[in-house]
């Protein structure tokens, strides 16, 4: 774990304290009360699914900057800090790629070690709503929708974008974590869980 000298909240230097089943630094302020539990990050992305002539075809953008120029993924971004899920990554979509799309579920995520943190990638599937493509030549050097066959032919696309696109088209739309409406609903919460296939056994507990 990422080592740091000073509280980021008072300034204050850290101490060590064990907590939690493991030492981690924490400001000696009883008013600050800072825990350093690491770096951790959060990243999603979206399937934007289109029917064309009867074939599902998923958004991708062609990266314009460093790392990994010219490759082909889906669009986009980090999850700010005070920022929901499902909102961010519509967010991201619309501002990379200029479409509107709505959240349906989620397919699949990553845990990465090994980067500046610990990170989690959460790919979502989306409804397309409305808007075509668009790239500023930039941060985005194409942006278009692409079929499975599409991607077969294309070169550098990324294989983390093809594998949550394969997620998203080979299953059925919403059978993955959806975002619950139903429950319990909290301020600044979202929930996301399996759907129920059959509405009886909600109705028998
Ligand atoms: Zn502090």
């Amino acid at each position: 774990m990422s080592k740091i000298s000073f509280c980021p909240r008072c300034a204050t230097p850290l101490t060590s304290v064990f907590d939690g089943g493991r030492d981690r630094q924490a400001c000696p302020d009883a008013d600050c009360g800072f825990i350093h539990f690491g770096d951790f990050s959060i990243g999603c992305s979206g399937v934007v699914l289109r029917e064309e002539a009867g074939v599902s075809k998923a958004l991708l953008i062609q990266r314009g900057q460093e790392p990994f120029a010219g490759t082909w993924q889906l669009p986009g971004g980090y999850v700010e800090n005070d920022e929901l899920l499902s909102l961010a990554v519509e967010r991201e979509i619309e501002e990379e790629a200029g479409v509107s799309a709505k959240v349906s579920d989620v397919v699949a995520f990553r845990h990465m070690l090994g980067g500046p943190s610990s990170n989690v990638y959460m790919i979502f599937r989306l409804d397309y709503v409305a808007g075509e493509p668009r790239y500023d030549g930039v941060e985005t050097a194409d942006a278009g929708f692409y079929s499975l066959d599409d991607m077969a032919t294309m070169r550098g696309v990324q294989n983390i974008s093809r594998w949550g696109i394969e997620q998203a088209i080979l299953t059925t739309p919403g059978s993955g974590l959806t975002l619950d409406t139903t429950g319990t609903r909290m301020p600044r919460w979202q929930v996301f869980g399996l759907a129920e296939t059959d509405p009886a056994v909600w109705q028998q507990r």
